[in-house]
Order: structure tokens, then sequence, then C-alpha cells
């Protein structure tokens, strides 16, 4: 599709995430007050998006008489959780691969773990009604190109050949395919945060919004954080900042904010959802590096993100980064030769996000200050489902009580931090470039051959 065909479907979109852009947004909790400073809270938790909701929720569930307050910097799902795909998987380790290659002797027992945690999400929808179009289809990975037509196993059963991935869904780039059922679901993730926030409400905890919280300190029997000019005392506190500023110095060079973009459409008529015949509502995902993951919304949309995945250089977070054409009109483009048969569909929302990423593409825990600071962030694109697993790893961790999740190397191991800038821009882009070329030639570079040898994940 030629860019002016890319720019004339983006014309009149707006730049929103489209999940939050609904009325039915709840109106934002009142910011913390001096009143809620006046006794040391049993715990905080800092951040509204799903790893601190969940905190907040699994507190409550495993203690129900815990004094749980919750303070968000901006308004509850603003960030990653109200601008992802939607794809809720059982996968705690960003895949199998990169599971098994860095803990092979857990693997089995992190794939266990993964699907109860998603069985538990399930639950927890069901039992409180959140109507956040939860729906356990699966997700369908295809090669569109044939060097990546081995990586879906021809010779394992449930391969699928160009003929019968098309019949799942009908795109002429389609080469290979593989259905996976019962691992992955997808949703609504901001309907999915509000609701949990109403159920966390429910079971008492106080969530203020507009709160952020500006620093933490010890004292010797409690912590300090302050936020607008208050000062308020916790006994505990579980960080869920994801890749905002860390509050705490030593995971400063951890992760890194690399921003992902995507567009919705408009909703498609039931004619246009037959020409291509996704009517099994499964989400996709193509196997390149540089991959696409699209997916049906409730309402018949096409969710269509990723490929890019821009760093900026001093490891930059800035709402200037949300509107970037090239990045825009590449899916654009992209969208129109998977299915040519949609050539005339709008898109009507585009927006981006920055992703939490760290050297081994998969979250990453911790606990600090004598078991008073818990944090879980490094979700590197995958938290919609991990970030329940990662809120119970810190509530573990408070705890102190080894369990089955504490046990695990996984859980116990941290990444290796990345270089001071400028080496970690110039590493990203080295790598984003060597990644690309790998998609087109279907070979890894010596500098990727490197870093595998390093044990530094970049093969999503
Ligand atoms: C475009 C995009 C697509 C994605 N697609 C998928 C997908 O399909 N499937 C999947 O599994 N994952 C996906 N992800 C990743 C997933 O969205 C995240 O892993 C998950 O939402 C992380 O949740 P979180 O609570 O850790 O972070 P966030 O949602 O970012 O929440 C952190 C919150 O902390 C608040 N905060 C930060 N600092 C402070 C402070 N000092 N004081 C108070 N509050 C503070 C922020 O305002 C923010 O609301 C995607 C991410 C992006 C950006």
């Amino acid at each position: 599709m030629p860019s002016t065909d890319a720019r004339s479907n983006l014309a009149g979109s707006v730049l929103r995430p489209l999940w939050l852009d609904t009325p039915d947004r709840p109106e934002p909790r009142a910011p913390l007050s001096a009143a809620d400073t006046s006794r040391t809270r049993g715990l905080v938790v800092v951040g509204g998006g799903f790893t601190g909701l969940w905190a907040a929720v699994r507190a409550k569930e495993r203690e129900p008489s815990r004094d749980v307050l919750l303070l968000e910097g901006e308004r509850i799902a603003e960030h990653a959780t109200g601008r992802n795909g939607g794809f809720c998987e059982a996968s705690l380790t960003h895949g199998e691969g990169n599971g098994r290659e860095r803990w092979p002797e857990e693997y089995d027992e992190l794939e266990v773990l993964g699907l109860r945690n998603l069985d538990e999400i399930a639950a927890t929808i069901e039992r409180h009604g959140i109507d956040c179009g939860f729906d356990r289809s699966g997700v369908l990975a295809v090669a569109t190109r044939p060097h990546e037509v081995a990586g879906l196993e021809p010779d394992v059963e449930g391969f699928l050949d160009a003929t019968a991935v098309r019949r799942v869904l009908a795109s002429p780039t389609y080469l290979a395919g593989r259905v996976s059922r019962d691992d992955c679901a997808t949703l609504d993730p901001a309907r999915l945060a509000w609701g949990l926030a109403r159920v966390a409400e429910t079971l008492g905890v106080r969530i203020a919004e507009h709160s952020p919280v500006e620093g933490i300190t010890q004292r010797r029997d409690h912590v300090e954080l302050t936020t607008l000019g208050l000062t308020l005392r916790a006994e505990q506190v579980v960080l869920a900042t994801n890749v905002f500023r860390p509050l705490l110095r030593r995971l400063r060079m951890s992760i890194v904010p690399v921003y992902d973009y995507v567009l919705a459409t408009e909703p498609l008529t039931p004619a246009q959802v037959e020409a291509i015949g996704w009517t099994d509502r499964v989400g996709v995902s193509d196997s390149g590096n540089q991959f696409h993951y699209y997916r049906l919304t409730p309402d018949d949309r096409i969710l269509w993100g990723g490929y890019d995945a821009i760093y900026h250089f001093g490891r930059s977070v800035d709402t200037a980064h949300e509107d970037r054409t090239e990045s825009f009109e590449t899916l654009a483009r992209n969208f129109a030769e998977t299915f040519p048969q949609l050539q005339d569909v709008r898109f009507t929302h585009r927006w981006a996000g920055a992703i939490d990423t760290c050297t081994r593409f998969c979250a990453f825990f911790g606990v600090t200050r004598g078991r008073r600071i818990a944090y879980a962030t490094g979700f590197t694109g995958l938290g919609v489902g991990a970030s329940r697993f990662g809120a119970d790893v810190m509530l573990d961790l408070l705890a102190g009580e080894p369990t089955e999740r504490t046990r695990l190397r996984m859980v116990r191991e941290k990444p290796l931090p990345f270089p001071p800038e400028p080496i970690a821009w110039i590493g990203i882009q080295l790598t984003r470039w060597s990644l690309a070329r790998e998609d087109a030639t279907g070979r890894r570079n010596l500098w990727l051959r490197l870093l595998d040898r390093l044990g530094l994940g970049f093969d999503s």
C-alpha cells in the first residue's frame, strides 16, 4: 500500500487509546488527603495499573483485615494497563523459548503456575462479574516468511499449512500457523482494571488517584512516603510503577522504556468479518522479531499493534513520543498487506505506550529494606496475565514465608542491568537493526549471537 493510502486510512483517527475512549471510564477518585495520613497504613501500593491493582486485591483476599491503600500518580489504567493489546497469556516468561532457555529445570513448573494464574484471573472475573469481554479463544501464531515456518514445528501435531491456516483466518500472507487454545484469552484491559479497582474498594481498599509518590524513606519501624506535600507512614510498601522512574535507585539501570504503537479500526460489518473469515475470535501474532499482534475487539474492530519498538535516548518517557507518524503509517501499510480484503476500512484510534523492557525479557521481583518494600517490574510487553503472579510474589516476599513461587530460580534471580548512555542507546539501535536484518534474511548476525551467548534476551 502506498504511503498516501496509509495516510488516508489514518486521516480521521484520534490519538487516544481505544480502551480509555469511552463514557464508561470511571470518574477519578479523590487524591490523598491529610485525613488519610492520620495513622500508619498496613500496606501502601504505589501504582494503579494491573500490578498494583492485583497486589491490592490479592492482599485483601489473602488477609481481609489488612489495611491497604493504593496511590496512583495519574488515573487508574492510564498507562500500559489501559493501552495494551489485551492478550492475557498464561506465560510468565514471555513465551516458552525464553523460559526454557533460562530456567530449563523449572520450566514445566512455571508453565503449571502460569496456567493456574490465568485460571484464577478467569475465576476472579467470573466471581465479581467484571464485564471485560474475557474470551479464552487462544492465540494463532502465523508465519509470513519462509524461514519462519520451521519455528511452528511442521512435524508436530497441530501444525497448520498455508491452506489450513487461511481457513482459520484468510490472509494471503500466511504460509503456516499453529493455534494454542487454552493458554491465552483476549479481554478489554481497561474494563478489567476498572473492575479490579471496584473489587478492591469493595474489599475495603482506599484508592487515591492523582497522588504521585515523590519519595520513599525507610525509618526504624516504618516506611515514609511523600506525595502532594503530605507524609504517609506504611508498615510495608509494594512498588508497581512499571516503566516510570523507579523510587528505588537500585532499579534505575534494570529497565528501559521501549515505545510500542497500536491502531484500531472502525467496527467491521458482518460482511467484512466474513470476508476475512475471522469467526472464532482467536488472537493473532506473527512470527518475526518485529511482530504484529492483532485481535477482534468485543465490538468487532481490529486492534492492530506492534512491529516498531522505539527507544529514546536517556531512557526518556514522554507523551511527545506517542505520536509517531512513521510507525503508524508502517502499521497501516502492513495491515493492508495482511488484509487486502479490508482496503477501505478506516482507523479510528492510534496510540502508543511505553514497555518496561529488561534484559531477561520477563518480570523480575525483589524485596528490600528489612522486608518492608517489594517490587515487580520488567514485564517487557507481556504483563496482562503475569502481573497477577507478580503481585502474589511481592506479597509472598513481604510475608517472608517461602512459597512455591519464591523458591523458583526465576523469582530469585535478577536480570543483568543495561549499560549507561550512550552505550545503552547504541546497543539498542544495533540490536533493532540486527533483528530487522534477521527478519529479512532469516540469519542471526554476530551481534545477536553474542547477545544470545551473554543470555540477553531479544528473541521475543
Ligand atoms: C502498547 C502496549 C501493548 C501491550 N500489549 C500487551 C498484551 O497484549 N499482552 C500483555 O500481556 N501485555 C501487553 N503489554 C504490557 C502490559 O500492558 C503491561 O505489562 C502491564 O499493563 C503492566 O502493568 P503495570 O501495572 O505494571 O504498569 P502500568 O499499567 O504502567 O501501571 C503503573 C502505574 O504506576 C503509576 N505510577 C508510576 N510512578 C508512580 C509514582 N511515583 N507514584 C504513583 N503512581 C505512579 C503510573 O501512573 C501507572 O498508572 C503491552 C504494553 C503496551 C504499552
